[in-house]
């Protein structure tokens, strides 16, 4: 089964708005197979965002991404990592269509309310970075059976 890394950025911990976003891919009938409220080191951001390494916003996104804790999450289900980015909406709120995450809850590209990972690949890579193997919990969910 499918896995992606999504995360709650510092704005949207600061927002109170963690709950709201669990619920929605709750709602939708992913699985929360790890979660934990963390700081995030410059070294673990610099590598999370290494390929953005060269862009002039790299120094800023950084600082963003450590300036308070994130709420760090591994989702399980069904293409779960193109379908949570549809949820989230595009990267720049201004062009994120109403009810996806970011054109509900931001404004601005810098401040954008939440990370998922955008590929198999980046999905890997991302758990990762972020989850030891054992912080990661297998579980049947008798519910999936009325989803797929
Ligand atoms: P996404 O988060 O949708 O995968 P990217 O991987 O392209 O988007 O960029 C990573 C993050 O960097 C974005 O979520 C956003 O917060 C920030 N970012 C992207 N483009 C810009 C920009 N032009 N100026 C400032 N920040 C940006
Ligand atoms: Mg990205």
């Amino acid at each position: 089964m499918e896995r992606t890394f999504l995360m709650v950025k510092p704005d949207g911990v600061q927002r109170n708005v963690i709950g709201e976003i669990v619920s929605r891919f709750e709602n939708k009938g992913f699985k929360l197979v790890g979660a934990k409220l963390m700081q995030i080191p410059t070294e673990l951001a610099e590598q999370h965002y290494g390929e953005h390494k060269e862009r002039p916003f790299f120094g800023e996104l950084v600082d963003f991404i450590t300036s308070g804790p994130v709420f760090a999450m591994v989702w399980e289900g069904e293409n779960v990592i193109s379908t949570a980015r549809l949820m989230m909406g595009a990267t720049n709120p201004k062009e994120s269509a109403p009810g996806t995450i970011r054109g509900d809850y931001a404004v601005t590209v810098g401040k954008n309310i939440i990370h998922g990972s955008d590929s198999p690949e980046s999905s890997a890579r991302e758990i990762g970075l972020f989850f030891k193997e054992e912080e990661l919990v297998s579980y049947e969910k008798a519910m999936n059976n009325w989803i797929i």
